[in-house]
């Protein structure tokens, strides 16, 4: 079975203001994607590893790779204008032959090996898996002018993460079909949705934080150093 990660790190990072595309801030003195990166390098179900980062980045990141010594990654490629289309231009850079397709932003360096390897075995199960955590604050709908309109269920609401794990030909076609009917998910599980397979969600972890905004990293930090006591 061979498994191929892709990592969308080609965000320009707006939010962070940083005038740094973000998966190249520095944690740690190394950038915040070679964090990410190491996690997948990790683990063992792992075979390939296709980073997807801002074109201006390419060669950067190519010399971080050879740097920290990664084996898994044949290539460094450069991301499209979307979250939706960096994917998309993985799916069509894996060569060979792929049994499932794990994909987990780059933002997000907290992973675990063991999380990766847990979504793997439920994909061998489900063929379409996603982290996920339950919502623990109290969820309502609000109107454009901030009135309340009603208060939801809870327990049935989930806040999406990733890694998320798809089969190769679900997801591939899952992509075709978004970019031929110009849909734009805000993650892979939606186009999976799409095209009528069902999502299976599993547990992730309150720490696999996606760092968007300075404050993010400011925890990123003191995470790090906590994880590394
Ligand atoms: O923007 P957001 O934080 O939701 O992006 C999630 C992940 O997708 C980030 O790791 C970001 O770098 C990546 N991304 C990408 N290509 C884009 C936009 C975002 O790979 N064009």
């Amino acid at each position: 079975m061979r498994v191929v990660a892709l990592v969308p790190a080609a965000g320009a990072g707006r939010r962070m203001g940083a005038g740094k595309p973000k998966a190249f801030l520095p944690l740690n003195g190394q950038p915040l994607i070679v964090h990410t990166l190491r996690k997948f390098e990790e683990c063992p179900s792992v075979d390939e590893i296709l980073p997807l980062v801002p074109e201006g980045e390419v060669l950067d990141c190519t010399d971080w790779v050879h740097r920290s010594g990664f084996q898994k990654i044949p290539r460094v490629l450069a991301g499209g204008p979307e979250r939706q289309d960096s994917v998309f231009i993985g799916l069509q850079a894996i060569s060979g032959t792929c049994d499932f397709v794990l994909i987990h932003d780059g933002a997000r360096p907290f992973v675990t090996t063991s999380l990766i390897e847990e979504i793997l075995v439920a994909a061998k199960r489900y063929s379409a898996v996603a982290a996920a955590l339950p919502v623990g604050d109290t969820l309502k709908e609000v109107s454009e002018d901030r009135r309340i309109l009603r208060t939801v269920d809870r327990r049935r609401f989930w806040l999406m993460q990733t890694p998320q794990c798809f089969r190769y030909d679900l997801i591939f076609k899952a992509h075709r079909n978004a970019r031929e009917e110009k849909f734009i998910g805000t993650d892979d599980a939606a186009l999976v949705e799409r095209i009528g397979v069902q999502v299976t969600v599993i547990t992730g972890s309150p720490l696999n934080i996606k760092i968007t905004t300075p404050e993010d990293l400011l925890v990123a930090e003191a995470l790090l150093k906590h994880l590394e006591q």
